[in-house]
């Protein structure tokens, strides 16, 4: 499973930060996904208990912040959202737009520590 390992890279930065801050355990986790970075927030949820079994997290909450995609198209001048299944194609003009500034996202906002 894809999401595991992305979770795995995840439980080791939060473990060195929690180690680096002297706690002893992890009570909650949050994520940034976006919705073009490959990883299913369903699958990462699913995939959590694995992924913490074992470490300073295990037991902690996961929380998923979804990002929706957007381009910025150059033809309309404004931010256009975009879905993987249409591609990069600006929605209201049509125009092909690689332009992403949204959407790739993967990465931790925040991980609780017990005071
Ligand atoms: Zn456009």
């Amino acid at each position: 499973m894809h999401e595991l390992g992305l979770l795995r890279s995840v439980v080791k930065a939060v473990e060195a930060a929690a180690d680096a801050a002297g706690a002893t355990a992890v009570e909650g986790v949050g994520l940034r996904v976006g919705q073009l970075s490959g990883a299913v927030p369903e699958a990462l949820k699913g995939a959590w208990p694995i992924a913490t079994a074992g470490t300073k997290l295990a037991g902690a909450a996961l929380e998923v912040e979804e990002v929706g995609a957007a381009i910025w198209c150059a033809a309309c001048a404004t931010e256009q959202p975009v879905d993987q299944f249409y591609g990069l194609r600006c929605p209201a003009c049509d125009a092909p737009c690689g332009n992403l500034i949204r959407g790739r996202e993967f990465e931790v906002v925040f991980a609780d520590v017990p005071d």
